[in-house]
């Protein structure tokens, strides 16, 4: 894609599925890495998998708490010298129906989804706006932002929240040259659906997902996602902006 050799390139959250394969797809297209996490080990492990593609470092810190989105973001512009684009994709997600939700795990969804989000984005862009050259944002939305998927509703709200900061990013941050979107995939096979399928059927759960809520009749893999965050942040999407790319094999057509 246009536009991304040389490009300096934080993912937040680049330690497993989406993050891992984006940090992945953005070394491939020559840019250098810097990846967040929450667990250490697993930060160092994905540093170790990825530096056969390219030039990559990482950091583990919470996003939900300032001191740790700050950490992370000044220590990528210090690795990096400078930031080009956010991929600000670190989450969680757990299902609870909406009558039985414990204000401790709603507050958690929102601390890292919502919070997490913001704080990375705020960091990442003061230090963009600094240097005057532009960047690109692009937060982690949802097909859960957009529409109400049962016993999802922290992380429904969540993902909402999302874009519609997104949106407002967008306005306010066009006239210095940064771009943000987000992206709402719909189902990927990654490691957080994995945990929350094995309580209700594992993987027969979610082939009778995909039979029956994915026009395309089946999930997504992390591969799918990661390119939409490349073509983002590449040159090919120069006036895209304020937007979600919904990337769901159709299940958001369905009525
Ligand atoms: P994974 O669990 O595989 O990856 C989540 C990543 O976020 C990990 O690197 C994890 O680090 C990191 N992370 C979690 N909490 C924190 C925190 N408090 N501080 C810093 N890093 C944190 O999930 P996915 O790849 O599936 O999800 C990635 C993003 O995509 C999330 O925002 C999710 O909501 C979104 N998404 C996922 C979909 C899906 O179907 N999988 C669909 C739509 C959106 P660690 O492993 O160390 O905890």
């Amino acid at each position: 894609m246009r536009g991304l050799v040389g490009k300096r390139v934080l993912v937040s959250g680049g330690s497993s599925g989406i993050g891992l394969a984006a940090a992945r797809r953005f070394l491939q297209e020559g840019c250098r890495v810097f990846v967040g996490g929450l667990d250490v080990a697993e930060v160092e492990q994905a540093v170790r998998s990825l530096s056969s593609d390219g030039d990559v470092a990482g950091l583990a810190c919470d996003v939900s708490e300032e001191t740790g989105a700050s950490r992370l973001t000044e220590a990528a512009a210090a690795e990096l010298d400078g930031l080009d684009v956010l991929a600000n994709n670190a989450g969680i997600a757990r299902r609870d129906p909406f009558l039985s939700i414990r204000p401790a795990d709603w507050d958690r969804i929102i601390a890292v989804n919502l919070r997490g989000m913001f704080l990375v984005a705020q960091a990442a862009a003061n230090s963009m706006v600094q240097r005057g050259q532009g960047g690109v944002i692009i937060n982690m939305s949802s097909t859960n932002g957009i529409a109400g998927e049962e016993d999802y509703s922290h992380y429904n709200a969540s993902k909402g929240g999302v874009l519609l900061l997104t949106k407002t990013m967008a306005v306010e941050l066009g006239p210095y040259g940064i771009r943000v979107n987000a992206l709402c995939p719909g189902y990927i096979h990654t490691s957080l659906n994995e945990a929350i399928a094995a309580g209700i059927g594992g993987d027969q759960f979610e082939r009778d997902y995909a039979e029956q809520r994915i026009p395309l009749r089946r999930v997504g893999v992390p591969e799918e996602v990661a390119a939409a965050y490349a073509f983002l942040a590449s040159d090919d999407a120069s006036f895209i902006h304020g937007t979600g790319l919904v990337i769901d094999g159709g299940q958001l057509a369905v009525m």
